[in-house]
């Protein structure tokens, strides 16, 4: 069964504006804002502003409408951070083996420097 949603975690604190963030884009359905802690030049996190834990719940349960936003907030976000052209990645982790530490689905965008290989060998 898919993981309750809690709506303590820090990211429904952020789209509730209990807690600022960076913000780089906002629409109907998507907010997108600076990482705290960035591991590129370029550390954006793209969210649902839906309840969502995870990418399995978001597409089981998002609209059609809600999943489109959260897409091509991506490719915009991107787009005006100025890494189309250089490169970049996306990243989203889900559950414990990816070590997900914020229960709302995030989407990481990562750019700005030569990002190495797409996993470690080990753990
Ligand atoms: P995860 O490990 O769940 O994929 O990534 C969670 C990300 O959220 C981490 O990169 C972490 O730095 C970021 N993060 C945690 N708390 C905050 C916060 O309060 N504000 C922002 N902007 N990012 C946060």
């Amino acid at each position: 069964m898919a993981e309750a949603y809690d709506d303590n975690n820090i990211f429904a604190r952020i789209l509730r504006g209990e807690i600022p963030c960076d913000k780089v884009h906002e629409d109907d359905h998507t907010l997108a804002f600076r990482d705290i802690n960035p591991q590129a030049p370029t550390h954006i996190l793209v969210i649902p502003k839906g309840r969502y834990v995870s990418m399995a719940d978001f597409s089981e349960n998002a609209s059609d409408a809600e999943m489109a936003a959260l897409l091509r907030a991506v490719g915009r976000v991107a787009r005006e951070a100025g890494v189309e052209d250089s490169g970049y990645r996306i990243l989203a982790n889900h559950g414990p083996d990816s070590h997900q530490e914020v229960p709302h689905l995030h989407i990481h965008v990562f750019g700005g420097r030569k990002l190495g290989g797409m996993l470690p060998r080990k753990d």
